[in-house]
């Protein structure tokens, strides 16, 4: 049956199959108790989680198709060719599969994709117990464009027919829409969401200057857009780098699929392509509506957007 569908929506039923899996071995680590903790940079944290849930989501949709460039967050460590196999997921999911696919995606060859693998969004948070912040994150760009995304909670606790579910996937496609939660519409005062574990300065003053109700402080992008889609924020405000092309292309597909924006602090669109640089050096200033991403972005002064430009 999958052999007629197209490409995009193979991939994007392939990535919210191994995006569970990737949210196991997170859940795995985490209970074996044994987190491995690499300091990469400076407040930049990875985990055997990280690793191993990357290998899982690189070797399985490498697997199914092997001519796209998938770039992931960690540095591809080593693997025994066992361990590999033993984590490769080859399904896809059904409801995803019967998605009519959008015209503008129907002939997209794998030579024009390129999906970005944030196999653990939220490190910080997993090694100081903020479980509910993690996400499982995996973007599908086409020319340069974050066209479908899958957010995966792991720790995310549900009641389905009275059974206790751990984990729930989030998907966005482009011009489909979205699923795997409840939109709500955006709070009714202004409630900014930002960093937990990466503030500084020039991120305070830009909180500042909104004039907001609430700051919410949590981690991870992928769990602060999910606060935008699910009415607990009205605006994510980062204006820093940190932030990289495997925090947002899965976010931002998922935001834009459900009619949000996502952009730099100056409002640019930022691009996915195979040779953009990682860093997203101008932060991040997302919203639910193209309304309040508009507002947001008039009451950030010029003076910090030159700030952030000439970085
Ligand atoms: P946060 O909102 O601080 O949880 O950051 C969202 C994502 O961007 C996480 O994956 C962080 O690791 C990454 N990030 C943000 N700021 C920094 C930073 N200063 N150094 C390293 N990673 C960062
Ligand atoms: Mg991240
Ligand atoms: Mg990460």
């Amino acid at each position: 049956m999958s052999a007629n569908v197209p490409l995009v929506v193979r991939l994007l039923a392939s990535s919210v199959s191994v995006a569970g899996r990737a949210g196991k071995i997170v859940r795995d680590v985490m209970s074996k108790g044994e987190l491995g903790i690499v300091e990469k940079a400076k407040d930049d944290y990875q985990t055997e989680a990280d690793r191993s849930a990357q290998k899982c989501i690189i070797a399985s949709l490498s697997a199914q198709f092997p001519k796209v460039n998938i770039i992931g967050e960690e540095e591809q460590c080593q693997s025994s060719e066992e361990e590999v196999t033993d984590s490769i997921v080859l399904e896809a999911d059904k409801e995803i599969l019967r998605l009519d696919c959008p015209a503008s995606l129907k002939s997209v060859k794998e030579e024009d994709i390129v999906v970005w693998v944030d196999p653990l969004d939220g490190t910080s948070e997993y090694t100081q117990g903020f479980l509910e912040h993690v996400t499982v994150l995996i973007g599908i760009s086409v020319n340069e464009q974050p066209v479908a995304g899958v957010i995966h909670q792991p720790y995310y606790r549900s009641l389905v027919a009275g059974e206790k579910i751990l984990g729930r996937t989030i998907w966005g496609l482009q011009e489909v829409g979205v699923g795997g939660f409840t939109p709500a519409p955006p709070p009714d005062s202004l409630v900014i969401t930002t960093t937990r574990s990466h503030s500084n300065p020039v991120v305070e003053k830009a909180l500042q200057v909104m004039n907001a109700s609430q700051i919410l402080r949590v981690g991870g992008a992928g769990y602060k857009v999910l606060q935008l889609l699910e009415g607990a924020a009205s605006v994510y405000v980062f204006a820093s780098a940190g932030c990289k092309k495997w925090d947002t292309c899965a976010p931002e597909a998922v935001l834009r699929a459900a009619g949000g924006r996502l952009t730099d602090i100056l409002g640019n669109c930022y691009k996915y392509g195979p040779e953009v640089g990682h860093p997203n050096a101008t932060g991040v200033l997302a919203a639910a509506t193209a309304e309040l991403h508009a507002f947001a972005l008039s009451k950030i002064p010029q003076e910090l957007k030159d700030k952030l430009a000439c970085k």
